[in-house]
């Protein structure tokens, strides 16, 4: 597909943040250009659509600028997966690892009901252990989880297309 190239190109690579070490992707370079943004939601439209899903799962914060027009245009619901604390009503909620201690996703009570096919976003995955609690939270009320999908991988996930036996889409590699 001759525009994922375009698409890697957009995505900005800044060393050293948030902490010495870390090449840092950033999205924020390929989400203002008109052309690339349409052109990374409309692979995942192509990808999702007629595929029965009724819920698309953002992943607080970068999940949430491509979930939405995700969402819209297969004809299914948002729902944004949240750090704790910013949720107002009544939650569930799933811890995981990061590097350095813990962190924890909630999401609303009564948001997805049982059988409901969803369908996971996230900007970039690394490790995994962000979309692992995210698969957690959805299957705990009984949903189906499709796949997960993000722009970004590491080139050792790019490859592995597992994720607690659920698979996982990604567009590009993290350079
Ligand atoms: P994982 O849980 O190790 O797979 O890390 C994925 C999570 O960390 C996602 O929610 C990403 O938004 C975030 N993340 C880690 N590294 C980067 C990066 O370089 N750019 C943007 N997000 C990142």
């Amino acid at each position: 597909d001759s525009r994922l190239k375009a698409i890697s190109d957009a995505i900005r690579v800044v060393p050293n943040f948030p902490k010495p070490g870390i090449m840092f992707q950033d999205i924020t370079t390929l989400v203002s250009n008109h052309k690339i943004f349409k052109d990374t939601v409309d692979i995942f439209v192509d990808r999702y659509r007629d595929m029965g899903i009724s819920v698309v799962a953002g992943v607080e914060a970068r999940g949430f600028i491509f979930a939405p027009p995700i969402a819209l245009a297969i004809g299914a619901k948002f729902i944004p997966l949240r750090k704790p604390g910013k949720l107002p009503g009544e939650v569930i909620s799933e811890a995981y690892e990061l590097e350095y201690g813990n962190d924890c996703l909630e999401m609303h009570v009564g948001a997805v009901k049982q059988g409901e096919r969803a369908l996971i976003i996230d900007d970039l995955v690394a490790t995994g252990g962000t979309l692992s609690a995210a698969i957690r939270l959805l299957e705990r009320v009984g949903a189906e989880v499709v796949e997960c999908a993000c722009v970004i991988g590491l080139p050792e996930v790019k490859g592995r297309r597992l994720l607690d036996g659920k698979p996982v889409y990604v567009l590009v590699e993290s350079r």
